[in-house]
């Protein structure tokens, strides 16, 4: 097996994937390492913006996420308590694609990962890293095959941090474990099946303590996921003895929001509520140690807006952007540290243009959101105004897409040449 890559991508979630699709197709021999099995379930509200859908077309995986995804999201609802205000989503530019829709990350994942292997990426998986040392350049990563356990060394010039926001690379050297703190935001989802939740309507709840949202994905399953203090769920859990923290956060909203109690009135959960966190919002792009950042690993918005898929990939394409537009052939020597910091830091102007205003946006309605007088404030205003809800929903990026209609034109006919070979 080829332990030599151009390429080094470490995650195989939507950042790490897409990566993967477009350097391969450019012709770079790519490793791309993920570490757990796939299909497998993901905390997250499944949402994908109208932004992303061209580009998931570009890459491959349209048809399928097509005939899997949820109805069209037309609306957007806020609900508090027994409040709630109902407005239209804006419409994107791209009349293909006018409306997000939502889809299982078991599925969405699944065809990024099988897509990249199927245009010559070298999937490695189930494999935990070990080690990375080197720089740009020279990297040395050793990983463990987890169904064989057999451990292996890869080298490539470039290596690309793609594994999310939960936890650190083994390259870092261990940090003191963060203590715990009351306002850590835990984040939970599950899926529920028979629940009546509008076509079309993608709600978000707010409620003391936390936010979440419900959407109808695959198959007519309502997936509904939030995220909650630590402190506040300590409460809940005295509350509800015995009950998992999943539970505990389902019987507040059931109880508590009356829209959450109609729409799983007649549903029942489908397996266990998953948990994950505590959730780390935040800009990480430059961490000074050489790798190159995409998805969650650069940066991470609250997840209220929903934006967080669009974000990975549009973030790993203006990476490849970057890393592709030099004319150079990734096996060449120039392809060392001095031309890397040339592509990190072309990568960081445009990273920052497109979404630090939307990182700040959703740290501010987050924070609004979780406090009963503040988020009663968002709902009156949404009601007053009813531009209100439609503006967020452009401001925090859901229908502008930071890739340029004519690259993506550009991997889209390169991935068809690369199919008729
Ligand atoms: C409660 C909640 C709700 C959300 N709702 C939405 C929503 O509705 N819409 C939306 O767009 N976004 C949403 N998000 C955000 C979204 O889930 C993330 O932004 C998105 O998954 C980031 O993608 P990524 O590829 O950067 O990282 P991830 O999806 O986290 O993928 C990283 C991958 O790297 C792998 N990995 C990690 N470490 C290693 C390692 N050492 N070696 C090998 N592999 C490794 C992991 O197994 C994982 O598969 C939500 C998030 C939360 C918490």
């Amino acid at each position: 097996m080829r332990t030599t890559f151009d390429a080094l991508i470490i995650g195989a979630g939507p950042a790490g994937s897409t990566a993967a699709i477009l350097l391969a197709l450019a012709g770079w021999s790519v490793a791309l390492v993920e570490k757990q099995r796939f299909p497998r379930r993901k905390v997250c509200g499944e949402c994908i913006a109208p932004s992303a859908l061209p580009l998931f077309a570009a890459l491959g995986i349209e048809q399928d996420l097509t005939l899997r995804a949820g109805p069209h999201l037309r609306r957007l609802a806020l609900m508090r308590g027994s409040d709630r205000v109902v407005s239209d989503f804006p419409v994107a530019p791209d009349s293909d694609y006018y409306w997000g829709r939502a889809v299982g990350r078991e599925t969405l994942d699944t065809l990024l990962a099988d897509q990249a292997h199927k245009v010559g990426v070298q999937l490695l998986q189930p494999c935990a890293v070990l080690g990375l040392l080197g720089g740009p350049g020279a990297w040395r990563c050793d990983i463990r095959d987890l169904n064989t356990s057999a451990t292996q060394t890869l080298r490539a010039r470039v290596a690309i941090a793609a594994h999310g926001s939960w936890e650190a690379l083994p390259s870092v050297p261990p940090q003191p474990r963060r203590p715990r703190r009351p306002s850590d935001l835990l984040a939970f989802k599950a899926n529920f099946t028979g629940a009546s939740l509008e076509e079309g309507l993608l709600p978000v709840l707010l409620f003391d303590g936390g936010y979440g949202g419900m959407v109808v994905a695959e198959g007519g399953v309502t997936t509904m996921a939030g995220c909650l203090r630590r402190d506040k769920l300590d409460v809940l859990r005295r509350e509800n003895p015995g009950a998992s923290a999943g539970e505990c956060l389902e019987a507040m909203l059931r109880g508590q929001c009356s829209g959450v109690g109609e729409t799983l009135n007649t549903a029942s959960r489908q397996g266990a509520w998953i948990g994950a966190g505590p959730i780390n919002p935040g800009i990480r792009l430059s961490s000074g140690d050489g790798l190159l950042r995409v998805g969650n690993a650069a940066g991470e918005a609250h997840p209220i807006i929903g934006e967080g898929i669009s974000m990975a990939v549009q973030s790993a394409w203006l990476l490849c952007v970057q890393l592709l537009s030099v004319d150079t052939s990734p096996d060449r020597e120039t392809v060392g540290e001095a031309w890397q910091r040339l592509v990190a830091r072309r990568y960081a102007r445009e990273w920052r243009l497109h979404f630090v205003p939307r990182i700040r946006l959703a740290s501010a309605f987050a924070h609004a959101s979780m406090h009963a007088r503040s988020s009663a404030l968002l709902l009156a205003l949404a009601k007053r105004w009813p531009a209100f809800l439609p503006l967020g929903s452009r401001w925090a990026g859901k229908i502008r897409c930071a890739i340029d209609p004519a690259e993506v034109a550009r991997l889209a006919q390169q991935r068809s040449d690369y199919e008729a070979l």
